[in-house]
């Protein structure tokens, strides 16, 4: 009896009733189609990201733990254009916009290992472009500082990072040709854009014994020239004199602002 009352009730308004089920069950099955298009999306980019690891950083010699986990864990295709996601993994520099470009995830590995950084240090870096590199020092060091020239720049990749969750690193737009004189004296610098000379204002920023790596060098020739004369230096400081190593030759774009006049 109550169930005969009950299929009476059901369809006493059979079609709008059918048209809302349908709604929901379809909208229902969009969403459930998208959270897995969107995990198997997820999937692959971190099986990308793991290839990338052991192929193209460990697989060139970068064996540190803890540089390889950073490079492991941080989200390369969450810091580049839509467009070039799908290269994100790829060991090449990418288009982040305003004419700068991501570096090449061998080279940030490499730039990072050399800091050999503590769980206590404290970070400056020149250049934030997107923050990836902020990014994965942030997994490394206690605290980043980090400032970028262009101001575009620097706020999309400040919210990125407060975004992802990242409470360590602070971006200030500016120009990193004078440090960030009220968090030194800092235990490594990293600039990553192309100085033809050393910055004093960062030397005397890092404290006595502290590793700053930089692509000393020229510009890339002319216009659209990929090959520029830079090569990766790494500077220790030792007292009042400081240690030179020349590690390899690289491509960086590079800084601008008040380094123009001291070239001059
Ligand atoms: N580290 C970045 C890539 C940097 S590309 C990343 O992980 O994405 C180099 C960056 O240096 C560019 O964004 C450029 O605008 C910036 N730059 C150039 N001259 C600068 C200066 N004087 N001070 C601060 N940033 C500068």
């Amino acid at each position: 009896m109550l169930r005969s009352v009950m299929l009476r009730a059901s369809t006493s308004y059979p079609f709008m009733y059918r048209v809302v089920r349908m709604t929901s069950v379809m909208a229902f099955c969009l969403f459930s189609l998208t959270c897995s298009s969107q995990s198997g999306e997820e999937d692959s980019y971190r099986s990308a990201r793991q290839h990338m690891v052991s192929q193209d950083i460990q697989g060139r010699g970068i064996e540190d733990a803890r540089v390889l986990g950073a490079m492991r864990k941080v989200k390369r295709h969450l810091f580049v254009p839509d467009l070039y996601r799908p290269m994100a993994y790829a060991d090449r520099p990418l288009p982040i916009g305003e004419g700068q470009t991501i570096s090449q995830p061998y080279i940030v590995a490499l730039m990072t290992y050399q800091l050999h950084l503590q769980p206590g240090d404290t970070v400056l870096e020149i250049g934030t472009g997107s923050g990836y590199q902020a990014a994965i020092l942030a997994e490394l060091a206690k605290e980043v500082y980090s400032i970028e020239v262009i101001e575009k720049l620097a706020h999309t990749a400040q919210e990125r990072l407060q975004r992802l969750g990242y409470t360590n690193v602070w971006v200030r737009s500016g120009d990193g040709f004078y440090g960030w004189a009220e968090h030194a004296p800092y235990d490594a610098i990293i600039i990553t854009c192309a100085t033809p000379i050393i910055p004093e204002r960062l030397v005397e920023q890092l404290r006595e014994g502290g590793r700053m790596i930089l692509p000393l060098g020229d510009k890339p020739f002319g216009q659209g020239a990929t090959v520029g004369h830079q090569s990766l230096t790494l500077i220790t400081k030792k007292g009042e004199k400081i240690e030179q190593q020349r590690l390899e030759d690289v491509v960086f774009v590079p800084m601008t602002g008040e380094i123009d006049k001291e070239k001059k």
